[in-house]
């Protein structure tokens, strides 16, 4: 055990405003914000992490609750270290676990000790298999101000644009938010499919749009357009709807972003889905999507993770996804997000065959810009 200790747990709080805003079946989207996590150690070593959700609430469970806690332990025992503070954040708040803050110092925790050990996160977790991954696109979102002929046009010229240099994309529906019902909701995915083309892996996410029944009848429109898999169909509390609609239709139904390791293990135990999908910045960091892909395969269940956020974000789903058996996605969001853009200097870029490379540096392999970091930093 090495004698480096951690010496400071901060919150860095980000937001950026966007020129247009977009929407999906819950709200529009006016500002992209991050909550990322920095632990320095004793030895100058910093590791980053990001916390999904909003910034209020889980920065200071970060500072106050988890930060006291860490500071002055040695870094070497992540998982340990992750599991006191789950126990400490549930003797707090008892079943509402804080996962998002959890989560970010869980990864801040993982990226430190790959740079400490000198090797990437992806061999902390057990080793990559493979050095780059295949990316689906995520977007599509609905456009502000357009009528629905116009909402069709743009969304499904966008879809092709991603279609183009990716070969997967997923459509959003739920266009209740601008008054429409699910029968405008499987035109638009025919009109997608029409755009793209029979070759195109489509998947099509609700973000929990619909009751069972009628999410049952879209999932039956959406099976006549080969769609690969049906997302977040049905609020995320309802176990027995997911369950019921896997035995319903043949279109894979796909959730988890919004879900807990324990509610992971319900819907698997209950049969609800064909892809799980925790997301790695709100599930409690990459030890507990680790453990949520370690049920899946006891399941036979694959793990597509949700990705949302920035460079940090995408770089732990990177590690994670390049330790998964099979042949995993990585989702890669499209969408209008400054901080996703500019924060580590360049952007996340996938290669000629659409694939992105998995980090091979130290750690999650992010370099931090400054200068970003000064442009998007609100307090
Ligand atoms: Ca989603």
């Amino acid at each position: 055990m090495s004698s480096v200790t951690i010496e400071r747990v901060e919150t860095v709080p980000l937001e950026a405003s966007l020129d247009e805003p977009f929407g999906y079946a819950q709200e529009w989207v006016t500002t992209r914000t991050a909550l990322l996590v920095r632990i320095e150690a004793s030895d100058g070593t910093v590791g980053w992490g990001e916390c999904w959700g909003p910034i209020a609430g889980t920065r200071e469970t970060v500072e106050r609750l988890f930060a006291p806690h860490l500071e002055g332990q040695s870094p070497d025992a992540v998982e340990r270290l992750s599991e006191d503070l789950h126990d400490r954040g549930r003797a707090a708040y008892q079943s509402i676990v804080p996962l998002p803050a959890l989560s970010g110092v869980d990864l801040a925790l993982w990226d430190l000790a790959g740079k400490l050990a000198g090797v990437p996160v992806s061999r902390l977790l057990g080793g990559a298999r493979r050095d780059a991954v295949r990316a689906y696109a995520t977007g599509h979102y609905f456009r502000h101000d357009a009528d629905l002929d116009e909402q069709y046009a743009d969304i499904a010229a966008e879809a092709e644009a991603n279609a183009g240099a990716l070969g997967a994309v997923k459509a959003k529906i739920g266009l209740q938010l601008l008054g429409y019902g699910p029968e405008e909701d499987v035109e638009l995915v025919r009109r997608i499919r029409q755009a793209v083309g029979d070759d195109v892996t489509l998947m099509v996410d609700a973000n929990y749009a619909y009751d069972a029944g009628t999410a049952r009848t879209v999932g039956r429109g959406l099976e006549e357009l080969d769609v690969y898999w049906f997302e977040e169909p049905v609020p995320p509390e309802d176990v027995a709807g997911y369950a019921a609609l896997r035995d319903a239709l043949d279109v894979r139904i796909a959730g988890g972003e919004c879900h807990t390791p324990w509610e992971f293990r319900h819907l698997f135990e209950r049969g609800g889905l064909d892809v799980a999908q925790p997301d790695v910045c709100n599930v409690g960091g990459l030890t507990a999507a680790r453990r949520v892909a370690a049920m899946a395969r006891e399941f036979g269940v694959p793990v597509v993770p949700h990705v949302w956020g920035t460079p940090v974000a995408i770089a732990a789903s990177l590690h994670l996804v390049a330790t998964l058996p099979g042949r995993p996605w990585l989702e890669f969001d499209r969408s209008a997000n400054p901080l996703r853009e500019e924060l580590a200097g360049t952007p996340v870029t996938p290669d000629a065959d659409g694939r992105l490379a998995v980090p091979d540096g130290p750690g999650l392999g992010v370099e931090i810009d400054p200068a970003a970091l000064d442009r998007y930093r609100i307090d």
